[in-house]
């Protein structure tokens, strides 16, 4: 009886090994599809820009002496544009790549929101030529403990998508304020908003909503690095609709327990 217990054992252990090594494939398999569409996806985005920068430089090289002032310009412009793009792509994919693997070192510290909303807007200002751009902070403002750095690339993402996604010559509000739990930043624009049913699936890496043929060039990175660096600080990010008229609200909070009390500014000053 002892003999055949263990072989009935020594069998269900068996089939058990192999049920595991079926899981492990299945899982090894999959992790390959996802990579392997991970790096389409990536390349896809990293050709675009640079057929566009290779074709107008294949232009100007061969044609370049007939064109005239404007149409060169334009071209230059063309490769400046498309370099910078890349540049944002290759920064969002290192951001991403910092967060994924935990090498995202904090260097948390007492900030003033307007200096790091101020910095965020010099560093958006050439893409947010074409749109008015209105700020409210609350000037009770307290400071909040954070980094700057990750801040300020939150808010560059933002606004980025805010310039991207709401037609030019409409409004960006930047908005501050707190109450007694919370610190409350928007991002709001005039642009067609997100839908219903992507309001959450916004923040997952590489969706993107689909918009036919305006479809603006992304790569469906930046708010799920905004999600990331967000909840990395220690607050949350969401996405809405504005209810008096068509535009999203990109809503960042933080709890108060990460704001400077008084007490703690009082003391900074005597030191
Ligand atoms: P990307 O902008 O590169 O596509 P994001 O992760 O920043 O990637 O955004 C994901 C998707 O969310 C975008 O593709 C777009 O469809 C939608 N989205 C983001 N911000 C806005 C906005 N301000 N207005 C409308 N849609 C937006």
């Amino acid at each position: 009886l002892l003999d055949a217990l263990a072989d009935q054992a020594a069998i269900a252990i068996e089939r058990t090994r192999l049920a595991e090594d079926i899981d492990e494939a299945r899982l090894l398999a999959e992790t390959e599809r996802l990579r392997s569409a991970l790096l389409t996806s990536i390349s896809h985005d990293l050709r675009t820009p640079l057929a566009s920068i290779i074709g107008a430089i294949t232009s100007l090289r061969s044609y370049g002496e007939r064109y005239g002032a404007e149409t060169r310009g334009e071209l230059m412009a063309t490769v400046q544009d498309e370099a910078e793009r890349l540049n944002r792509f290759v920064g969002n994919l290192l951001d991403m790549t910092r967060l994924e693997s935990g090498a995202l070192e904090l260097k948390s510290d007492y900030v003033d929101m307007s200096e790091i909303v101020g910095t965020a807007l010099d560093r958006t200002a050439k893409i947010m030529h074409g749109h008015r751009v209105e700020i409210d902070l609350a000037v009770d403002l307290p400071m909040v403990k954070l980094d700057a750095v990750l801040m300020e690339q939150v808010l560059v993402n933002l606004l980025d998508n805010a310039a991207k996604y709401a037609p030019v010559g409409t409004t960006v509000k930047l908005e501050a304020r707190h109450n007694d739990d919370e610190i409350v930043i928007d991002v709001v624009d005039e642009g067609p908003g997100i839908p219903q049913d992507a309001l959450e699936r916004v923040f997952d890496k590489f969706y993107r909503v689909r918009q036919g043929d305006r479809q603006r060039a992304g790569t469906g990175l930046g708010l799920a690095i905004c999600r990331g660096f967000v909840e990395a600080l220690g607050g949350r990010i969401t996405a809405t609709n504005r209810t008096d008229r068509a535009g999203a609200i990109l809503r960042i909070t933080f709890p108060k327990a990460l704001a400077a009390s008084v007490e703690l500014l009082v003391g900074a000053d005597h030191e």
